[in-house]
């Protein structure tokens, strides 16, 4: 019967209000992929609770079509959204549905990976063996001898590989719950089609977990041909490499339960010392942006996570965000830290009310990047750095008085006074010591060497700053 699936919105309105047909090209398999999706929908009286993620690519506009939960998702990363969807909110029905490009390309990992860990969502992936939406360039299912935009005389093996048969691959996989191969090339392919369809959704309905079907279906447009050579194509050419069939359906046997978790307090986990009060909205605290740079190994992360630590025990909203090279020791690192009297928006600090530099290379980097009323703290022994009119520049003997209270490698101890002494973070003298002995709770030996440090350095900013 010709009519409109019960899952679909009344019109789409992708290109205008009250359009009837869909944005697909005659002959497509979308569409009909699309029908079986909608009728199976509200067959299984399941369209409340569905959540469809759709992908990058010619199906990028799914939301216009049907009538449920909808997110669009990155290219590629369809099975990484369903996973987070179907983690976030159990109970609901998770579909992800990827062509070629988008998962047998740059979303390959993502998909397996959801398909090992026996992910609650359908997996309907749409095999045209060609990438559409971009203009007809090689698939990894583009199959031996096909001609694409970018293999003009046909697939070569040993230039460009073999296709890839998704099926048979996810078949090694020990959690998939169902994985089926499917065509929608004429009306039996279909009716069959449809079956596997109703039983991956009905998998995610009875909560089951991980279901996979793949389709075969015409692209006409990229393929160059008519919507009836596109059909017999499939059935004639893609079949041989794709073989139609039932891989594996163990949807009789029961949901695999997880091992129950042990409930850990925040202390059993983290240790004590880290249970902080929880953060109060407070309209009078000044919100404070702070960016610490330097190398790594200077301690520069841990300074800036030791004010966070404080400000958390202090019942501030904090956040602390680290950015580092790959090098162990030498490599560029900074931190930015946030402190606030309400909800942090971003963490991300572009312009810092006070900048603490530890190199010379951070101090140039950054200090161009305080506004005026801002203050940049730098090691004295540097040169020292350019900054807007208007910003207060201090430099702090830090390497000099951890070396002479005996522990050189604590320069980030004596910044921390710098920042305590000026009041610049806003946090109660404490909460910054129990902040700094917590930090080497695991090395108690350091505990006394920086708090030397410390008094050191709070002697020389009282005489001079
Ligand atoms: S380009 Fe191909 S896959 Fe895309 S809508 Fe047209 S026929 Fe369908």
């Amino acid at each position: 019967m010709i009519r409109k699936a019960k899952g679909f919105y009344e019109t789409f309105d992708r290109k205008e209000p009250g359009t009837k047909a869909t944005h697909y090209c005659p002959g497509c398999g979308h569409g009909i992929i699309h029908k079986l999706i909608g009728e199976a929908m509200a067959e299984l009286g399941i369209q409340d609770r569905t959540v469809f993620v759709s992908p990058v690519g010619c199906a990028a506009f799914c939301f216009h079509y049907f009538d449920c939960g909808n997110v669009a998702g990155p290219h590629g990363r369809a099975s990484a959204v369903a996973t987070g969807v179907s983690r976030a909110l159990p109970g609901k029905v998770v579909i992800s549905y990827q062509g070629d490009g988008d998962l047998g390309a740059i979303g390959f990992n993502n998909a397996f990976q959801a398909a090992n860990r026996g992910e609650h969502f359908a997996c309907f992936f749409v095999n045209n063996s060609i990438y559409a939406m971009t203009g007809g360039q090689m698939a990894p299912t583009t199959m031996l001898g096909q001609r694409t935009t970018t293999t003009p005389f046909g697939r070569d093996p040993v230039k460009e590989g073999y296709p890839l048969k998704v099926c048979e691959m996810l078949n090694q996989l020990d959690a998939p719950m169902f994985i089926e191969r499917v065509s929608v090339s004429d009306t039996k392919r279909i009716m069959q089609a449809k079956k596997a369809m109703r039983k991956a959704l009905e998998i995610q309905r009875d909560g089951k977990g991980y279901a996979f079907v793949e389709f075969l279906s015409p692209c006409p447009t990229n393929w160059r041909m008519d919507p009836v050579a596109s059909a017999r194509f499939v059935n004639d050419q893609m079949e041989k490499v794709f073989p139609l069939g039932n891989f594996r359906d163990r949807s009789a046997e029961p949901a695999p339960v997880a091992n129950p978790v042990p409930r850990s307090t925040i202390e059993e986990l983290l240790g004590k010392g880290h249970e902080g009060p929880a953060a109060k909205v407070d309209p009078g605290f000044k919100e404070r942006r702070f960016k610490f740079s330097g190398f790594g190994g200077q301690g520069v992360l841990s300074l800036g996570l030791v004010v966070a630590e404080a400000a958390g025990a202090s019942g501030r909203f904090v956040s602390w965000l680290p950015s580092y090279g790959p090098e162990q020791r030498g490599g560029y690192a900074s931190c930015s830290v946030v402190v606030s009297g309400k909800e942090v928006g971003s963490p991300a600090v572009d312009s810092p009310d006070v900048l603490v530099a530890m190199s010379q290379q951070a101090a140039e980097k950054f200090a161009a990047t305080v506004p005026a009323g801002g203050v940049v703290i730098h090691e004295a022994s540097l040169p020292e750095p350019k900054a807007r009119e208007g910003v207060r520049v201090m430099a702090f003997p830090a390497a000099r008085i951890a070396a002479e209270a005996g522990t050189p490698k604590a320069a980030n101890t004596a910044l921390l006074v710098a920042l305590t002494a000026l009041d610049l973070h806003g946090l109660p003298l404490e909460k910054v010591l129990a902040a700094l002995d917590a930090s080497f709770a695991a090395k108690p030996a350091l505990v006394e060497r920086n708090r030397k440090v410390f008094q050191a350095a709070f002697d020389w900013a009282k005489n001079n700053l």
